[in-house]
């Protein structure tokens, strides 16, 4: 087992995601805000993203990383 610190809240916790059980609902909906802005708007830069969706840059960045586009 393998204890990983949450992105969002920096809480630790078991799981093979990001984030903790608590932030995951959060998590989700920020990646869906994120692949709703990216479609229309997919040369944004991470902080003009943040920006108009609301998103936290770090989140932002870990969501381009990702690669969910
Ligand atoms: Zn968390």
């Amino acid at each position: 087992m393998e204890f990983k610190k949450c992105v969002r809240c920096g809480s630790f916790f078991v799981t093979d995601g990001d984030v903790c059980q608590n932030c995951m609902p959060k998590d989700k909906l920020d990646i869906m805000k994120f692949q709703n802005y990216i479609e229309n708007n997919a040369n944004d830069s991470a902080n003009t993203i943040s920006l108009n969706t609301g998103i936290n840059l770090r989140n932002v960045n870990r969501y381009l990383n990702q690669d969910n586009r």
